[in-house]
C-alpha cells in the first residue's frame, strides 16, 4: 500500500484513489517567457518518478501539466524580442518540450494552456461572481478572500496574520489587501480576450482551477508542484474550485523541496540559475535523474556540479553492468551455471522504499546493493547462464529504468559513445590542469589549441574549466 505525505492533512497517508485502478494527477508547469532552470527540473523529474511509480504499481495515470503562457513575464518577453504575446509562448513552450523529452520525462496526457481555455476560465470566473465570491471594479475582477470559510486550509495561514502581515498595496480597488485577481482588464498594447467584464486576462490561480477541474474532474486524487505554491497559488486555487463547485477539489496535495544554490532558492530573478538546457549539454538526463533520486522529494537540496559529476560517477557503476550484461547477451546463450540470488528479496525492498512516500534514495540504496551482490556473483562464478543475465536486465530494466528512469536498455551503442566522448574531454581538462601546475605551458595550450581545431573549446572560469562544442 502506497503512503503519501499530504501537505493538507500533514500526515502521511494511505494512498486510496477516487477510481481506483485509474489516478489523475495535475502538476503546476512552467510559465514559458524563457527556458526553464535546473530546479525548476527538480520539480517536473520527481513528478515524473512518482508517476512511472504509480504506473509501476498498477496504477493508469492520467497526468496533467499545464503550460502558462498568457502573463506580465511573457509579455515583458515579447516587447523585448520584438515578438507577439503568442510567438515568444509557442518558441518556449517547444523548448520546454524539447528539454522534458531529454529529460526523459514521459508526456503528459495533456499540457493544457490557457490561451486555449478561455472559455472555461470565463465560465468558473463567471460562476464566482453568481455565487458572491467575485467583485467587478471597472473591469479588473477580485476574488473575495473573506467570503470564503476555508481560506487558509491548506497553508495553515490565518488572515488575521495575513492581514496585519500584508504589505500595503497600493490597490484601491480591492475590498481586502489579500483578494487576488481573477481577471485582468488590459492595458493599452496588451493581448486581450472579450469577456462580461471587457477586454482583459484571466489571473494566473484561476487558471490552474479551470483547467485542472476540466480535464480531471471537479475532485481529483493528486495535486503537485513546488513547495513556493503551496500559498498563495493553491491556496487559491482550492479557494476558487470549491467555490464554484461546491465540492472539495484535491485529495492528495504533494509538494516538492527547492533545489538551492548556497542555501538559497535556485530562481530566475535571484539570477542563480543553471538552465536545464546547459546542464543536459555535460550530463546526461540519467546522471540528474540519479542526482535528484538521491534526495527526497520533500527536503531541500543542494545543488553544485561537483554533486552533479559524483552522480555521473555513480552511474557508471550501473553502466558497467549494463554492458555487461548486453555483451554476454548478445554472444549467444550460455548454458551455465545459475548463481542464487534472491530477487524477490530486491524487488520487494525497492517497493517498500518507493511504497513509503516514494523514498527514492533508499529505492536507489536497493538498486546500487543490488549491483553490487550481482558483481560479486559475477566475479566468483566461472561460467554463468545466460538466464542469469536475463534476470538481472529486467530488474533493472523495471526498476532503474522504467520507475527511475536512471538506466536505458534502448540507448544504442552510439549514444555510448557520447557519453565517452565526454569523458575523454573531460580526461584532457584534466592532464591540461595537471601540465598547467607544473608550469609545462606548452603541452596545456597545445591541449587546448588542438581542442579548439576539433571545435571542442575550453573556457577557463574562476574554479573549473567547462567546454562547448562548436559545430
Ligand atoms: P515557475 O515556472 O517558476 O512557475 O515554476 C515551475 C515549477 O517549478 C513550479 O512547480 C515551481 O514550484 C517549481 N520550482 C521553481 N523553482 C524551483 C526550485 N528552485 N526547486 C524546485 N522546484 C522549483
Ligand atoms: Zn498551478
Amino acid at each position: 500500500m502506497i503512503q503519501i505525505y499530504n501537505t493538507f492533512t500533514k500526515n502521511k497517508e494511505e494512498f486510496r484513489p477516487i477510481n481506483p485502478p485509474n489516478v489523475n494527477m495535475y502538476v503546476c508547469g512552467p510559465t514559458v517567457y524563457d527556458f526553464f532552470h535546473i530546479g525548476n527540473s527538480r520539480t517536473f523529474i520527481m513528478t515524473d518518478i512518482i508517476r512511472r511509480y504509480l504506473e509501476f504499481a498498477g496504477y493508469k495515470v492520467k497526468y496533467v501539466m499545464n503550460i502558462t503562457d498568457v502573463d506580465d513575464k511573457i509579455i515583458g518577453k515579447s516587447i523585448e524580442e520584438k515578438k507577439s504575446f503568442k510567438d515568444v509562448g509557442v518558441k518556449y513552450a517547444n523548448y520546454f518540450l524539447e528539454d522534458i523529452k531529454k529529460l526523459k520525462i514521459k508526456e503528459a496526457d495533456v499540457y493544457p494552456r490557457p490561451t486555449e481555455h478561455m472559455d472555461s476560465i470565463i465560465n468558473l470566473i463567471k460562476e464566482l461572481e453568481s455565487k458572491g465570491f467575485a467583485y467587478n471594479v471597472k473591469g479588473n475582477v477580485f476574488y473575495n478572500v473573506l467570503k470564503f470559510k476555508g481560506y487558509g486550509k491548506l497553508s495553515g495561514k490565518i488572515i488575521e496574520d495575513l492581514e496585519s502581515g500584508a504589505r500595503i498595496e497600493i490597490n484601491e480597488e480591492k475590498k481586502n489587501p489579500l483578494d487576488f485577481s481573477l481577471w485582468k482588464k488590459a492595458k493599452d498594447g496588451e493581448p486581450y480576450w472579450e469577456s462580461p467584464w471587457g477586454k482583459g486576462r484571466p489571473g494566473w490561480h484561476v487558471e490552474c482551477s479551470a483547467m485542472s477541474c476540466l480535464h480531471l474532474g471537479n475532485t481529483f486524487d493528486i495535486h503537485a508542484g513546488g513547495n513556493d505554491l503551496i500559498f498563495p497559488h493553491h491556496e487559491n486555487e482550492i479557494a476558487q474550485s470549491e467555490a464554484a463547485n461546491g465540492q472539495h477539489f484535491v485529495n492528495y496535495w504533494m509538494h516538492f523541496g527547492f533545489l538551492n544554490i548556497n542555501n538559497e532558492k535556485m530562481s530566475k530573478s535571484l539570477g542563480n540559475f543553471f538552465t536545464a538546457r546547459d546542464i543536459l549539454k555535460k550530463y546526461s538526463a540519467e546522471a540528474i535523474r540519479l542526482f535528484f533520486s538521491q534526495a527526497h522529494y520533500a527536503g531541500p537540496l543542494n545543488f553544485s556540479e561537483d554533486l552533479l559529476f559524483g552522480a555521473q560517477k555513480g552511474l557508471e557503476k550501473l553502466n558497467n553492468l549494463k554492458r555487461k550484461i548486453e555483451n554476454e547477451l548478445d554472444s549467444g546463450t550460455i548454458d551455465g551455471v545459475i548463481p542464487k540470488l534472491d530477487f524477490d528479496k530486491f524487488k520487494t525492498a525497492f517497493s517498500e522504499a518507493m511504497d513509503d512516500n516514494f523514498n527514492s534514495p533508499q529505492a536507489v540504496a536497493v538498486i546500487f546493493d543490488f549491483i553490487r551482490d550481482v558483481n560479486k556473483l559475477i566475479s566468483e562464478t566461472t561460467k554463468i547462464n545466460s538466464s542469469f543475465y536475463t534476470s538481472v536486465k529486467n530488474f533493472l530494466e523495471i526498476t532503474a529504468g522504467n520507475v527511475l528512469g536512471i538506466i536505458d536498455f534502448t540507448k544504442n551503442k552510439e549514444n555510448d559513445m557520447a557519453t565517452k566522448e565526454k569523458e575523454l574531454i573531460e580526461l584532457l581538462i584534466k592532464l591540461r590542469q595537471e601540465a598547467k601546475a607544473k608550469k609545462n605551458y606548452t603541452l596545456s595550450d597545445k591541449i587546448r589549441d588542438e581542442l579548439k581545431e576539433l571545435g571542442i573549446v575550453l573556457e577557463d572560469t574562476k574554479d573549473k574549466t567547462v567546454y562547448n562544442i562548436i559545430n
